[in-house]
């Protein structure tokens, strides 16, 4: 019996209970998958939790908003992904050691590779990237996006925000601006990325991109937002024949590489994509089956 969990706060939206339990079932094995709500500020419950991991009442725990850096003190080891983040999402026991990891790096890169995969045919790209956000999914996409080879501009709209994660970086000759853009040589970008919340219900009315300001032609559109299924900026992006695409994929990503991780399996991404897509609105899987690889 596998006993997993996800801690963070709040969790009463979260896809992970879902998504966790179609790849247990998928790989025939028997576990469970619990939500550990720990409010921000909580250290000794998040100390509690991670103790029970140290003692094998749970084989493995993903982290979510608040605590992916406040959980880091309490571990023994860190990936070098993690360590350069700065951030954690899935924990493991190993001899008896606390391992934090970050999977949202190589999730993000991989669902990107796929979207971007019938655009390098065509030779247009020139990896110049704008990340929108300067929170924990931002930094671990401008890690993604660097260490990919990417030149990045981070923009926030707390310029000094936006500053601070650059700085984070300084090998990597990341610019930093505001959300209003101002300096930014919107024409030279290829792609977008959208890591805030911004267009995520129930604020499904908002998009992080300025009003009025055309999109840069040909470049194509990846918003970490996956509820609504096509969230505002990504019906903006493809109305004005950007290829756009919404987070699933990147979330499904992330979750798989846990669940490898904890288990040693890889699960049928297939089956995780359904288990989510059934647990958002109706028309999700329509819009989203052929985006996201099995
Ligand atoms: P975070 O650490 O709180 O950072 C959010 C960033 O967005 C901050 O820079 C914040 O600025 C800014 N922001 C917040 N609300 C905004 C708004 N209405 N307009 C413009 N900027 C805004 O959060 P996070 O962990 O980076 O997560 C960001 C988003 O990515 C969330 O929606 C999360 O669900 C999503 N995400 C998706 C995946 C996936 O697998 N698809 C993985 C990770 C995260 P201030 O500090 O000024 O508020």
């Amino acid at each position: 019996m596998i006993r997993l969990g996800l801690t963070g706060f709040p969790l009463n939206h979260s896809l992970s209970p879902q998504i966790q339990a179609a790849a247990l079932h998928a790989c025939g094995l028997a576990g469970s998958y619990s939500l550990f709500p720990i409010p921000a500020g909580d250290q000794r419950g998040l100390h509690q939790l991670l103790e029970s991991l140290r003692r094998g009442e749970l084989a493995g725990l993903n982290v979510t908003l608040p605590h992916k850096e406040n959980v880091i003190p309490f571990l023994d080891e860190l990936s070098l992904v993690a360590k350069s983040v700065g951030a954690v999402n899935t924990i493991s026991i190993k001899a008896g050691r606390l391992a934090g990891d970050n999977t949202d790096v190589p999730g993000f890169l991989m669902d990107l590779g796929l979207h971007m995969a019938g655009r390098k045919a065509g030779g247009m790209e020139r990896k110049t990237a704008l990340v929108l956000g300067a929170g924990g999914a931002a930094r671990a996409v401008v890690y993604a996006l660097t260490s990919d080879g990417w030149t990045v501009t981070v923009a926030a709209r707390r310029l000094e925000q936006a500053r601070r994660l650059a700085a984070g970086f300084p090998e990597c000759g990341i610019k930093a601006a505001g959300l209003h853009l101002t300096g930014v040589e919107i024409s030279e970008v290829d792609l977008i990325v959208n890591a805030t919340p911004a267009g995520m219900a129930p604020g499904v009315e908002q998009s992080p991109w300025p009003e009025g300001r055309p999109f840069p032609a040909r470049a194509m559109v990846y918003d970490l937002v996956y509820n609504p299924r096509l969230p505002r900026l990504v019906r903006e992006a493809r109305a004005a024949g950007l290829q756009a695409t919404a987070g699933l994929g990147m979330l499904i990503g992330q979750a798989a590489l846990a669940f490898e991780i904890w288990t040693g399996q890889n699960p049928p991404r297939e089956a995780m994509f359904e288990a989510a897509a059934g647990s958002l609105p109706e028309d999700f899987l329509q819009n989203h089956t052929r985006e996201v690889p099995c």
